[in-house]
């Protein structure tokens, strides 16, 4: 099958699983990583809106021409953000969903004033601790959070996670979802080729899914 109808199946398949689990269907995300524009263009003819990136500069070398096929994309960065990449992330991405320290919060801050530009922000949570792993650690993301709207005034939509390669991952699921109405976040990007419809049973109101829609990478 094609990537357009890959992205037609899913779209129709959360919208059935979500109405069996009586939750809204999530936000699907097309995440179009290592994909040239050639492959991406037809899921933008398909309908696809949302999409997701992982590194600013591959990001920068194939949106500004892919906007143009569609008036409304919106762009979620979804990799990790250095702070030296925080303006042209910013100028380039609508969402930006792994804020996981100070600094960069900080300069994603200071860019959002500078570029006086409104774009939304998860933080991202390293639900299984691990050591190589990108996000905030569960037991610090409450506090961190409210600093970012506090002390930095960034306006946080949500939380993120990816959760360990190789656990179920349902507690992780469970957990972000916890740590989120504790802070009274309604939005939870969660859930991958995976383990999609398993997030969509956890709440989750976007889904990031690569790999089976465009194929293996
Ligand atoms: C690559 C990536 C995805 C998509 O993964 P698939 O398994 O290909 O669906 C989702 N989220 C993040 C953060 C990614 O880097």
């Amino acid at each position: 099958m094609s990537a357009a109808e890959n992205y037609r199946e899913i779209v129709e398949q959360l919208n059935v699983h979500a109405k069996k689990q009586e939750q809204t269907t999530p936000q699907l995300i097309v995440v179009s990583k290592t994909f040239d524009i050639d492959t991406i263009k037809p899921v933008i003819a398909a309908g696809a809106r949302v999409f997701g990136e992982n590194r600013v500069q591959e990001a920068q070398g194939k949106w500004p021409e892919l906007r143009t096929y569609a008036a409304d994309i919106e762009l979620h960065l979804i990799g990790p953000l250095q702070s030296n990449k925080t303006a042209d992330a910013v100028a380039l991405f609508d969402c930006i969903q792994t804020v996981d320290r100070e600094k960069i919060a900080k300069s994603i801050a200071k860019e959002i004033n500078a570029q006086g530009k409104n774009l939304k922000l998860f933080v991202q949570v390293n639900t299984g601790s691990e050591p190589q792993k990108a996000g905030i650690l569960p037991q610090a993301a409450h506090e961190f959070v409210e600093w970012c709207q506090n002390d930095v005034n960034l306006t946080i939509e949500g939380l993120m996670c990816i959760p360990p390669f190789d656990e179920n991952p349902g507690p992780h699921f469970a957990l972000l979802r916890k740590l989120a109405r504790d802070l009274d976040l309604t939005k939870l990007s969660m859930g991958m080729s995976a383990d999609y419809l398993t997030a969509t049973e956890f709440g989750a109101t976007h889904v990031r899914v690569g790999s089976s829609i465009f194929g293996k990478r």
